[in-house]
């Protein structure tokens, strides 16, 4: 039995729905993201499998249980969740352990304290138990805030934008402590992000959101190689589209040449396309068939992201190896080495 399932929810303010026939669902120990633009309804469905906000239709079942439907909404310390928010919302007053230990009242004292002093060693917090969290730093902090939503046990953690208010080299440090943690500790998580770093270093599935409804539910794998609409493969990774013209289902003719995909178009042949082409798609090759002249460049420290220009006028990003140093205005050619050629209809 799944421990979370979403089942065409919807929510919203007012009139106004902002989620909008959600549905998902989360087996025990898995850890997923739901992962869209500002607006799209991510904290609003997070609030509502909280049991913060009702849902307007359809209905959430936790551990096979009903928690929410229309006119009825189990309280959120009736759940058995954990949540991490964007501000960590520390206790000003009270130490790092009192902060930790805040969710265990019930809990036999001497309990207690093995569960504090576990959980400040799991999150790497050690010798802070009796600082204030004003004493700490805003990445200290944080993981403060996961530990103490951690110490009751929860079976499902939810985070919403828990590192956006840290520095990206912490923010990525953190994803992956946090993914670790949790499948140390076997609890399920959700972590709702705008941020795709964030959302593929913490999760076994994405859901990508656009208008409060989810567009694709996958694995970052094919998220990133197989995205099925438009929108997600923009909103995934970098790329850039080509026109081409359906030869045969897997193969397409384009400026580039004849290019060959290993998933079936459904475009009949002789319509147009547009074809998803991604940085790693273009490798430098002395020899390649195709030249261009770089337009732009962005150095990544081992690799550098170029922007080529074809002698048609399109523009691609190729990323090559960062030894290979070219000036803007330099022509350089490349070939195509792509496993996943994804084509989408051609817009006129
Ligand atoms: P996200 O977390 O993806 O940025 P939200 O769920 O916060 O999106 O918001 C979705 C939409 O709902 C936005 O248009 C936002 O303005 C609106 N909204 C969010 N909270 C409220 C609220 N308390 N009252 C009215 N509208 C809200
Ligand atoms: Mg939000």
């Amino acid at each position: 039995m799944p421990l979370l399932k979403v089942e065409n929810i919807s929510a919203g303010y007012g009139q106004e729905r902002v989620v909008d026939a959600l549905s998902f669902h989360i087996n025990r120990g898995e850890i997923v993201s739901l992962l869209g633009p500002s607006g799209c309804g991510k904290t609003t469905a997070l609030r509502a499998i909280a049991g913060f906000e009702p849902v307007i239709d359809g209905q959430i079942l936790i551990a096979g249980n009903l928690a929410s439907a229309p006119g009825v909404t189990v309280p959120p310390e009736r759940r058995s969740i954990g949540m991490v928010f964007q501000d960590y919302a520390l206790f000003p007053h009270l130490t790092i352990s009192e902060n930790i230990a805040f969710g265990l009242k019930k809990m036999p004292a001497v309990d207690r304290k093995v569960q504090v002093e576990h959980l400040l060693d799991a999150t790497g917090l050690r010798q802070m138990g009796d600082r204030y969290p004003h004493e700490l730093s805003g990445g200290q902090q944080q993981r403060v805030a996961l530990a103490r939503a951690l110490a009751p046990r929860p079976t499902l953690l939810l985070m919403d934008e828990p590192f956006s208010n840290l520095d990206i080299e912490l923010r990525e440090r953190l994803s992956t402590e946090v993914r670790d943690l949790l499948k140390a500790e076997g609890i399920s998580g959700i972590l709702v992000t705008h941020d795709q770093h964030e959302a593929f270093a913490v999760s076994d599935k994405v859901g990508v959101m656009r208008d409060g409804r989810i567009l694709q539910w996958d694995t970052p794998y094919n998220l990133y190689h197989e995205p099925d609409s438009r929108f997600v493969a923009d909103f995934i990774g970098q790329g850039r589209f080509i026109p081409g013209i359906v030869r045969s289902p897997e193969t397409f003719e384009t400026e580039l040449g004849l290019l060959r995909g290993n998933r079936c178009c459904t475009e009949a042949v002789g319509e147009k396309v547009e074809i998803l082409i991604r940085p790693d798609d273009l490798v430098p090759d002395e020899q390649g068939a195709i030249e261009a002249e770089v337009k732009d460049k962005a150095f990544k420290g081992a690799e550098i992201l170029y922007t080529l220009e074809l002698p048609t006028g399109t523009r691609l990003l190729s990323l090559f190896p960062s030894h290979h140093d070219h000036h803007l205005g330099d022509t350089v050619r490349v070939r195509m080495e792509a496993e996943h050629l994804i084509c989408f209809p051609g817009r006129d």
